[in-house]
């Protein structure tokens, strides 16, 4: 039987790959035989990542982009385009997760938050959509999270939260949209795994007890949980689903 979640000769693009889940989606995909392209704005980190990815086999273009910034998401896109002739799967995956109090947060913290995990979300989503329109064949997954349908308890967590469950609802417009071109558009959904953005809370006792009381598997997540629905988004194994957020959160978001 044809393998359902082979990506050999696939072109994929990982967002925000210099650090946390962006460097397992890319080693992920790597593995899968993709060929890789990743992109941050912290180009170090990026090459340490493409020396990973290179040793599992897979070639792998680097690429500095502040996906605030559309001029630089737009050269960007075209610097993949060019390397690679083609981008078949996107990981939506840049990302912030800072914490304020809603009753005190600036506009410009608030707009912090809401202009990277939805604005440039859907901003390289138009960039490379436009790549997949003319291909007639795409896969985008974007990163959704718990928070994209459940706050947490007493958290100042509302920018976050609003921008996640937007990403929700973004996913599906954009796979009502471009179902016609052949483009999957799904996310994932994760609860709390390991990463620059979370190590600090994930430490904490208080953060321990609500996991005790919310998480029915009680734990987070762990290196390569998320690789199952990553990879079925992004091969053909998904070819009839789309418009999807998938949680992998323990069983989190049941209670
Ligand atoms: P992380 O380790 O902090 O990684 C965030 C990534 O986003 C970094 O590579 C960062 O790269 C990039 N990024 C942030 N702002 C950017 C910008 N303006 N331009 C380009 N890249 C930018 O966090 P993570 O936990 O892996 O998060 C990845 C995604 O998963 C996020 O969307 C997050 O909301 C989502 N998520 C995470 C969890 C979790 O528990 N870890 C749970 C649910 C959802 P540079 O700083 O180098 O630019």
């Amino acid at each position: 039987m044809k393998n359902l979640f082979d990506l050999t000769g696939k072109v994929a693009l990982v967002t925000g790959a210099s650090s946390g889940l962006g460097v397992q989606f890319a080693k992920a995909l790597a593995n899968q035989g993709a060929n890789i392209a990743i992109i941050a704005r912290r180009i170090d980190k990026l090459e340490l990542v493409k020396k990973e990815i290179e040793k599992i086999g897979a070639p792998c273009f680097t690429v500095e982009c502040d996906v605030s910034k559309t001029d630089e998401i737009v050269s960007m896109v075209a610097e993949v385009k060019k390397h690679y002739g083609k981008i078949d799967i996107l990981v939506n995956n840049a990302g912030v997760g800072k914490v304020f109090p809603a009753e005190t947060q600036t506009d410009e913290e608030w707009r912090s938050v809401i202009d990277i995990n939805l604005n440039s979300v859907y901003y390289v989503a138009r960039e490379v959509g436009k790549v997949m329109i003319e291909q007639q064949y795409g896969k985008i997954i974007n990163l959704g999270s718990l928070h994209s349908s459940v706050a947490m308890a007493g958290s100042p967590i509302t920018a976050y939260c609003a921008s996640k469950g937007a990403v929700e609802m973004l996913t599906k417009a954009l796979a009502n949209e471009w179902a016609k071109h052949n483009i999957t558009v799904n996310a994932i959904g994760p609860a709390y795994f390991p990463s620059e953005m979370t190590n600090e809370v994930i430490g904490s006792d208080e953060f321990k007890a609500a996991v005790a009381i919310y998480c029915p598997m009680g734990r987070v997540g762990r290196e390569g949980e998320l690789d199952g629905a990553l990879i079925y988004f992004a091969s053909d194994a998904s070819s009839y689903t789309t418009g999807q957020l998938l949680s992998v959160d323990g069983g989190w978001t049941t209670i």
